[in-house]
C-alpha cells in the first residue's frame, strides 16, 4: 500500500489529513516540530484507523532544509513515499509597518523554502518510481490578500506558482503537483483570532460556518488518489464558496 508524509500532522488540518488517508490504508509518517505527544497520539489513532505503519518524525521546519532530511528520513522508514503533503505552516500576523524582519524571515522559510527543500527531494525519489503525489497546503488569503499577513500571504501565493510550475516539469513522470487552499477552518491557528474577527471574516463565507479539517483532508485524499491522475499544476479551494474564480 501506498505511503505518505504529512508535514504538520501533530494536530489540525495536518491531522485530520493523516487520518484520512490512514483510513484509506496509506502507511504513514506523522510529522511533528514541538507536539511529540500529540504526534504519537495520532500515530496510534492512524494505526487504528487502518494505517499499516505509523511512524513519527521530528523536524523544525523554520531551518527549511531540514524538510529535505525529513522527507529522506521518512522514505527509509516506510520503505519508499509515494505522497507528500506539504501541510505544516505558521503565522505571524502584524500590518506590514510593524513586520519584523524576524516575522518576514520565519514565515518565508516555514511555509515556502521548506516546501521547496521537500518537494526537491520528494521528486527524486518518485521519480525512481515513476509515480508520486504532491499536494501543498496554501490558503485563500494567497489569492485573495488579507492585510496584517503580508508575510503569509507572500508565502502562500508564492506556493501557488511553485505548485503550477513543479506540476509541469514532472507532468510526463507519474507524478502529480495541487495546491489544495482552505478557507477559514477550525483549528488552533483560527482559534487564536478574535472573536471580532471570526465575525467578519463569516459574513465573507457563504457556507456561513467555519470548515471542518476532515473536510480539507477529504479534498486531499482525492488529489493523491489514482482517480485524479489527470488533475495537476492546480488549486483546488476548500471554503465554502468564498473565493471567486
Ligand atoms: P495548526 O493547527 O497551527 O498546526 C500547525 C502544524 O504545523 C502543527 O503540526 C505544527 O507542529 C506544525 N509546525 C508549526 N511550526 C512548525 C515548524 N517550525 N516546523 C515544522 N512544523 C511546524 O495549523 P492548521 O490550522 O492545521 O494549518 C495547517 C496548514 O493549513 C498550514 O499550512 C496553514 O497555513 C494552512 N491553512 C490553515 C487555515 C485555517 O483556517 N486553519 C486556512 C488556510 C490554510 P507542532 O504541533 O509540533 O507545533
Amino acid at each position: 500500500m501506498r505511503k505518505a508524509l504529512v508535514t504538520g500532522s501533530s494536530r489540525g488540518i495536518g491531522k485530520a489529513i493523516a487520518l484520512e488517508l490512514a483510513s484509506r490504508g496509506y502507511s504513514l509518517a506523522i510529522h511533528y516540530a514541538s507536539s511529540r505527544e500529540a504526534a504519537e497520539a495520532v500515530a496510534a489513532e492512524a494505526r487504528e484507523k487502518g494505517a499499516p505503519q505509523a511512524v513519527v518524525l521530528g523536524a523544525d521546519l523554520s531551518s527549511p532544509q531540514a524538510a529535505a532530511q525529513l522527507v529522506s528520513e521518512a522514505n527509509a522508514a516506510l520503505g519508499g513515499l509515494e505522497v507528500l503533503v506539504n501541510n505544516a505552516g505558521i503565522t505571524r500576523d502584524t500590518l506590514l509597518i510593524r513586520m519584523k524582519d524576524e516575522d518576514w524571515d520565519a514565515v518565508i522559510q516555514t511555509n515556502l523554502s521548506a516546501i521547496f527543500h521537500a518537494t526537491r527531494e520528494a521528486v527524486k525519489i518518485m521519480m525512481r518510481a515513476k509515480w508520486g503525489r504532491i499536494v501543498n497546503i496554501s490558503s485563500v488569503v494567497g489569492i485573495l490578500g488579507n492585510p496584517g499577513q503580508a508575510n503569509y500571504v507572500a508565502a502562500k501565493a508564492g506556493l501557488i506558482g511553485f505548485t503550477k510550475s513543479v506540476a509541469k516539469e514532472y507532468a510526463t513522470r507519474g507524478i502529480t503537483v495541487n495546491a489544495v487552499a482552505p478557507g477559514f477552518i477550525e483549528s488552533d491557528m483560527t482559534a487564536k483570532l478574535p472573536e471580532s474577527v471570526v465575525a467578519e471574516y463569516l459574513k465573507q463565507i457563504p457556507a456561513g460556518r467555519l470548515g471542518k479539517p476532515e473536510e480539507v483532508a477529504k479534498a486531499v485524499a482525492f488529489l493523491v488518489s489514482d482517480d485524479a491522475a489527470y488533475v495537476n499544476g492546480q488549486t483546488l479551494c476548500v471554503d465554502g464558496g468564498m473565493t471567486p474564480h
